[in-house]
């Protein structure tokens, strides 16, 4: 973490609780990590097959905490990794909140959670303020040039870091190394470039070097599939549905709306015309949302909501959504959004799913999930 000991009164407000400052922990020994999890070791290499390297998906929670970079984006050469020393806390959403305050004074362009969510901060374009008195390899102000990813851990040499914060930071590496050309040898920890020497101890002695480098290796070899699912471009960009548009997005809102009562047209046709922005605007009044025909966010889960209420009533149990069938064009992101109101949930959809579901970037139309 950069300087959350500046901010102690912070960092109280926040009740993120920290190991005082005077405990001393014996060195733990190193947890075997078994060899199966050891990416890029035990994988099999299927001929033909290859992953495609995707930025994965990321909440984004905007901070105001960031400047320039005096070289642009293309300066962009370096990914430090640090750990959060947040003891008590598990979301990323909780480090993402922290860094939203201009109080604060610090941030990183993105921090992973416990469960693997990835929050994202500041954009790869801009200079966050994680490093400080810094240099790297003969160059000072490491924050110029780098990238700079938290990892929620309470930073004791003993707080495990978890199976999905490995994957998603391999997920996340994978694509900046690709994305940004960084030498592998270029991802490096705070307690790396700090300046003084000693200054700062993250990513703590627990910390796994080796599974990530060989995970991003393998990664970006194609050997190994993305853990979670990534950013669909379509997807961002067809955000909201208003008249013009068309698709597979559009059928589903229509037959959603059809449910709900307000859409009668005699079949769903992908098409969003006249009579879809009329049955919009009609459910947009009676929500008390802005009546404008447009299927944003709000209107998204308005929707959502309407559905799941409706289907929680016994008479209309038969309509109850508990499972969903796969159409072209669809993400697991896009379908927990539009279904639970929360893209971030996609992870329930593919945790019910095991048994169908491999990979949670590979879903194909016809396939039938299970909705929590
Ligand atoms: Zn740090």
């Amino acid at each position: 973490m950069a300087d959350l000991n500046m901010y102690p009164n912070l960092m109280k407000r926040l009740q993120i609780a920290r190991p005082p400052a005077t405990t001393v922990l014996s060195p733990q020994p190193k947890p075997e990590v078994p060899k199966a999890q050891v990416a890029g070791d035990t994988l099999e290499v299927q001929s033909g097959v290859s992953h495609p390297v995707n930025k994965p998906s990321v909440i984004s929670m905007p901070s105001p905490n960031f400047g320039s970079r005096p070289g642009g984006a293309s300066d962009i050469s370096a990914i430090v990794l640090h750990h959060t020393a947040s003891g008590s806390v598990s979301a990323a959403q909780n480090i993402g909140r922290y860094f939203q305050n201009p109080d604060a004074e610090v941030s990183a362009h993105y921090t992973i959670g416990k469960d693997g969510a990835i929050v994202q901060s500041v954009q790869d374009g801009k200079r966050a303020w994680h490093a400080g008195e810094s240099t790297f390899q003969g160059r000072g102000d490491v924050n110029d040039y780098s990238l700079g990813i938290e990892i929620v851990n309470a930073g004791d040499n003993r707080d495990a870091y978890t199976d999905a914060q490995y994957s998603a930071l391999i997920d996340l590496c994978a694509w900046m190394v690709k994305t940004y050309n960084v030498p592998l040898e270029r991802i490096t920890g705070h307690r790396d470039i700090c300046i003084p020497k000693g200054r700062k101890t993250d990513p703590s002695d627990n910390f796994d070097w080796d599974r990530v480098k060989k995970g991003v290796t393998a990664r970006l070899a194609g050997q190994m599939p993305a853990s979670a699912p990534s950013v669909d471009p379509d997807d961002r960009a067809g955000d909201n549905l208003a008249k013009g548009t068309s698709g597979p997005r559009v059928k589903q809102l229509q037959a959603d709306l059809r449910t709900l009562g307000y859409f009668t047209y005699k079949e769903d046709t992908g098409t969003f015309a006249d009579i879809t922005h009329a049955s919009v605007k009609k459910f947009q009044s009676e929500h008390g949302l802005d009546v404008d025909g447009v299927v944003g966010p709000k209107t998204s889960a308005a929707i959502a909501g309407a559905l799941k209420n409706k289907s929680g009533s016994p008479s209309t149990a038969a309509a109850a959504k508990s499972s969903y069938t796969v159409v072209s064009g669809d993400t697991l992101f896009a379908i927990a959004r539009r279904l639970l109101g929360d893209g971030t949930r996609w992870r329930e959809i593919y945790s019910l799913n095991q048994d169908i579901l491999k990979d949670p970037n590979k879903i194909f139309p016809g396939q039938t999930l299970k909705l929590p």
